[in-house]
């Protein structure tokens, strides 16, 4: 058989799912959802003592509409006591008890790495999301060469696993670029420029990884001038990627000679273990394992299931998992669901309509609360805009009583006019989108605002602003 029909066969895996209805989708979610639910009555140490608590007959949950009588989990619950969360299996093969693998949430609310743990079971699972990944973009080890732009940080995170990962269960080449900030006992980290050649060398199609460091990356290769003519595929991951940075990316590729290159963005999170898919640029955002995490949109107080297309809080609910896991867990993210077939790639299933945002992403200044994005979207539209940094502070900084004050920071390129046409350009655009008119600093080199040898993201938002008690 030739490798075309072998890589073929690969990539049908798992396909039956993609192409059913979503009343076929939901059945088979149920029925792996029973036994999640049966297995978190037996092994589970938090679901376990909760079902107990609150009288719950886990036999009463037979399908995914039957989880509104679960009280909700919160982040906190298990952040403070994450052994709790994992199963104790003592029945079933080693692929369901074996710990393969160990992630880390990153910890926002305590500050510090809380573990995920995935069995043996849970990784091979993963594994399939890839190619149903490969397969929905039509990644094809034929003809593609993945580029994995994220470091290797001190924390096992989830984006370098998963970028090192997706190509293996299809064949797809991946090569590991490893940037980032530098171990001394083995400084293992290598250099901006080594990941500027490896995607010409290899001939890269798809970059994976943090946007600001795409971003980066392609701009200082368009500083050595390289040829990307064979990319096709941008993945703008780990943080907020406005519609104008996606923008500015593909300009950027574009100029490289990556004429049709497509800039994607996903929504996925460490305890959900991958990651939805936008099937179209600035599209819905899919989430094409349903029968491995299952999404609600929630009222937090009530836990009720608010209708589809209605925005709420974003509930996960993992259904197919052996090593850690969560049900109706509150990411903390707002958004709204459906599951009607999608107008724009006509696909049945569970999709977020939009990219799921924080509230506590909204920042409140001079008494007026505003979207940050909003900012970062216009400094990125501005051609000669570098690095960007928009920072809220105080008139003046030793009296935390004084005035809020706006101040955008911004390291230019070289083709940037007078400063003083920067300042005035900046304070307008920032104005008509905010109402406020900010101080605009214009730094020296971009490694004032972002050093991606010392930081893996950059710090686009930063609130200086001390916390008053009372
Ligand atoms: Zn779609």
């Amino acid at each position: 058989m030739s490798f075309e029909t072998l890589a073929q066969q690969i990539l049908e895996k798992g396909r039956e799912f993609d192409e059913m209805s979503w009343a076929g989708k939901k059945e088979r979610t149920n029925r792996l959802l029973r036994k999640q639910i049966e297995l978190c009555a037996k092994f589970h140490p938090f679901y376990r003592k909760m079902f107990q608590e609150c009288g719950i007959n886990p036999m009463d949950i037979r399908s995914v509409d039957d989880l509104e009588c679960l009280p909700l989990t919160k982040k906190q619950a298990y952040m403070a006591q994450p052994e709790d969360f994992k199963l104790q299996l003592n029945e079933g093969s080693g692929y369901e008890r074996v710990i393969y693998d160990i992630t880390y949430t990153t910890g926002t609310t305590t500050g510090v790495p809380t573990p995920f743990y995935s069995t043996t079971h849970d990784i091979l699972a993963v594994m399939e999301q890839f190619i149903r990944t490969c397969r929905f973009y039509g990644i094809h080890p034929s003809r593609d060469v993945l580029i994995n732009l994220y470091p290797m940080s001190m924390v096992p995170h989830i984006g370098f696993r998963n970028s090192t990962m997706i190509g293996w269960p299809a064949g797809i080449p991946v090569i590991n670029t490893l940037p980032g900030s530098q171990y001394n006992e083995f400084p293992m980290s290598n250099p901006l420029d080594w990941c500027v050649e490896v995607i010409e060398h290899f001939k890269g199609t798809v970059v994976r990884g943090v946007s600001s460091f795409i971003r980066k990356v392609v701009m200082r290769a368009q500083e050595l001038n390289k040829d990307y003519s064979s990319m096709r595929f941008v993945f703008c991951l780990g943080e907020a990627t406005p519609k104008m940075m996606r923008e500015d990316i593909r300009r950027r590729f574009q100029s490289l000679g990556a004429k049709g290159i497509k800039v994607f963005t996903n929504y996925g999170f460490t305890e959900m273990q991958y990651s939805t898919f936008e099937c179209a640029e600035n599209g819905a955002y899919h989430n094409f394992m349903s029968d491995y995490v299952f999404f609600e949109i929630v009222e937090p107080e009530t836990g009720r299931r608010v209708q589809d297309g209605r925005e709420g809080h974003v509930a996960m609910t993992h259904v197919n998992r052996r090593g850690t896991i969560l049900l109706r867990y509150l990411t903390g993210d707002l958004c709204s669901v459906k599951h009607d077939r999608c107008p724009m790639c006509e696909r049945e299933g569970q999709r977020f309509t939009m990219m799921p945002y924080r509230t506590a992403d909204l920042v409140k200044i001079k008494g007026t609360l505003i979207n940050p994005q909003l900012i970062q979207q216009e400094l990125a539209a501005v051609p000669w805009v570098g690095e960007y940094q928009v920072v809220f502070s105080k008139e003046d900084p030793a009296d935390p009583l004084s005035l809020d004050t706006l101040i955008v920071r911004v390291a230019p390129e070289k083709n940037a006019p007078s400063q003083e046409i920067m300042e005035a350009v900046i304070k307008r655009q920032i104005k008509a989108v905010v109402e406020i008119t900010p101080r605009v600093e214009i730094t020296a080199t971009p490694e004032d605002i972002f050093n991606p040898e010392k930081s893996l993201k950059a710090a686009r938002i930063v609130d200086e602003r001390p916390r008053l008690e009372g």
